[in-house]
């Protein structure tokens, strides 16, 4: 079980929730890794030298700044930003960007704290970092994105670095927000650093495959382990949440390799589309229109129900990819998951199912990918960009995807035998989180106590 925890760990794990009151994410998170520990520690104790699992849950360093902007009525708004560079030890700190109006503190320290085994687990040298701002993309214009993105970067630019710190994406953060942060970061340091952000268009230094690389690569991560009980995704019945990129690109290649995607949703409500979704739509409502997911069900007509609220994963179905946002899949969602014949799920978000609801999953046999190794395409093919940006390189479409998907099966397979190598076959949340803790402590171990 996930959860059981050593003395020594439960003890440790007080003293983090101690010192970060009031963090609930964050502890949620710390207590997940602790959780899967126990069996590191008893065989190898020198894991727990040195006050290296406190080290470890402890950021390098946090930076919370103020965002002034005017809006476009002339009104000065405020709002609250956030890097959190949580540790350096296997590179220089990589994660993404998220503008939401319930960021805080506690979400972004889980969010980097996840990144750090997630980037381990790469094998790529990038450490673990996350940031972002508590603006609400909603409803604004794209002067006021413009403006909003410019404040943003005039106080983070003086932290980042293509060596030191490279954001990039994740909710509220896409194509053209990078686009407005990158420009205000070559305005303000004078310099062409491509290396300095990830996620970019391609005209100024982006990757090929790196805006389908989360969808794609949870899917490939998904499809290799179902090839360990000798099953496939052909037609299979899945269920996508969200439609932002993650839930996009997913249900894109559960399509093409050949599952029947029949619903996906945003944070007003889901639509189920029993013909199976049709892609085109989605996109063009929700990344050209910038529109809302009823909008697919009143272009439709009859054959489609959009229902407000409720809970999308109340719908029947075999493959479950969660690919919105963290503990949106509840211990009830997991029983009714499980009544209604589940056999994998694989997370598309950071963290989108409850600690409750994995423990239900896994003692039913589900097959369950758990985030920090299944929705690790992004990063990894974001690592893929900086090695374009430092040899003034671009790939094709066909190079990035084939490296994405050697990076995911390799993933997987760390994750599985990393489990089995412990007692505990089958368990990834365990197998993913072990891996990753030995990688960044073997490399903290040897850069001595800092
Ligand atoms: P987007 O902003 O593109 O899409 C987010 C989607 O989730 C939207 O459909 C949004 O609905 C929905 N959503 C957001 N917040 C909530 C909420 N509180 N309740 C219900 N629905 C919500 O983000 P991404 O697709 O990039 O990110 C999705 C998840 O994947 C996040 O957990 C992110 O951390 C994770 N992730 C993203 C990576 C990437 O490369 N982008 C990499 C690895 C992980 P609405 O439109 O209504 O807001």
């Amino acid at each position: 079980m996930s959860y059981e925890i050593n003395q020594k760990l439960t003890k440790i794990l007080d003293q983090i929730i101690e010192r970060n009151p009031g963090e609930k994410e964050f502890h949620q998170a710390v207590h997940e890794v602790l959780g899967s520990l126990g069996p590191v520690i008893s065989k190898h104790p020198e894991y727990a030298d040195d006050a290296i699992i406190e080290r470890l849950c402890e950021p390098e360093r946090q930076i919370v700044f103020r965002i002034p902007w005017i809006d476009d009525k002339g009104t000065v708004q405020i709002n609250r930003g956030f890097r959190v560079q949580f540790n350096s030890a296997l590179g220089p700190y990589k994660g993404g960007l998220r503008f939401h109006p319930s960021v805080n503190i506690s979400i972004i320290k889980f969010l980097g704290f996840e990144q750090i085994f997630k980037n381990a687990l790469t094998e790529m040298a990038i450490g673990g970092g996350k940031g972002g701002s508590d603006f609400n993309p909603r409803d604004r214009s794209e002067k006021e994105i413009m403006r909003f993105c410019q404040s943003f970067m005039s106080e983070l630019y003086r932290h980042i670095g293509e060596n030191t710190d490279v954001p990039a994406g994740d909710i509220g953060v896409g194509g053209r927000e990078i686009g407005y942060l990158f420009g205000q970061y070559k305005r303000l340091t004078n310099r062409y650093e491509s290396g300095v952000i990830t996620g970019k268009g391609i005209p100024y230094g982006g990757s090929r495959s790196r805006i389908e690389a989360t969808g794609y690569g949870a899917v490939y991560f998904l499809e290799r382990m179902l090839s360990t009980k000798n099953q496939s995704l052909e037609q299979r019945r899945a269920i996508v949440s969200g439609s932002g990129n993650v839930a996009i690109y997913t249900i894109q290649k559960l399509t093409a390799l050949g599952a029947k995607v029949i619903a996906c949703s945003d944070s007003n409500g889901y639509i189920i589309d029993e013909a199976g979704i049709d892609l085109n739509l989605v996109q063009e409502i929700k990344e050209k229109e910038r529109g809302r997911i009823s909008q697919y069900a009143d272009k439709k007509g009859n054959s489609v129900k959009y229902i407000q609220n409720g809970s999308i994963w109340d719908i029947p179905c075999e493959i479950a990819m969660p690919s919105a946002t963290q503990n949106e899949l509840t211990n009830k969602d997991a029983r009714t998951l499980i009544k209604n014949g589940l056999i994998a799920l694989g997370e598309g978000a950071n963290m989108p199912c409850t600690p409750k609801a994995v423990e239900l999953l896994q003692e039913a046999n589900v097959l369950f990918a758990p985030g920090k190794a299944a929705n690790a395409g992004g990063v990894a093919t974001s690592a893929l960009e900086m090695q374009q940006n430092a040899s003034r390189e671009s790939w094709t479409f066909e190079e990035t995807e084939i490296r994405l998907s050697k990076i995911m099966h390799n993933i997987h397979d760390r994750c599985y035998e990393t489990a089995e190598q412990y007692g505990l076959p089958g368990n990834y949340v365990s197998g993913a989180n072990i891996a990753g803790f030995l990688r960044i402590t073997d490399a903290m171990r040897a850069l001595g106590i800092i």
